[in-house]
């Protein structure tokens, strides 16, 4: 198995890194070209090319991630709760700036 860097910076390991990344590539654009994904997977499978069925799997993945909702205003997770208290406090100082001026 080599190991193949995606240009997102995520790495996979694979037995055939051209394929993965060709695959990869057309995962992450299938679903803007219409692909019939189900059928594509399959031709992979059926050819033994599971370097391709894999980085097909993921390109998939990766394009399902990136379209994934963006955080609520009132959203709780821990990286949404540290901006609103950094957005407060830099408000915060920007009216104790302004009022003692
Ligand atoms: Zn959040």
């Amino acid at each position: 198995m080599k190991l193949v860097t995606i240009d997102d910076g995520l790495t996979y390991e694979t037995a055939s890194p051209d394929r993965f990344t060709q695959a990869y590539r057309d995962g992450q654009t299938a679903l803007e070209r219409g692909e019939d994904t189900d059928n594509v997977l399959k031709k992979h499978v059926i050819k033994g090319e599971f370097a391709s069925a894999a980085g097909y799997l993921h390109g998939l993945a990766a394009d399902a991630r990136k379209r994934l909702p963006q955080h609520s205003d009132d959203c709780p997770c821990r990286r949404c709760v540290y901006d609103r208290e950094a957005l407060m406090r830099s408000i915060y100082r920007t009216w104790r700036e302004a009022t003692a001026a």
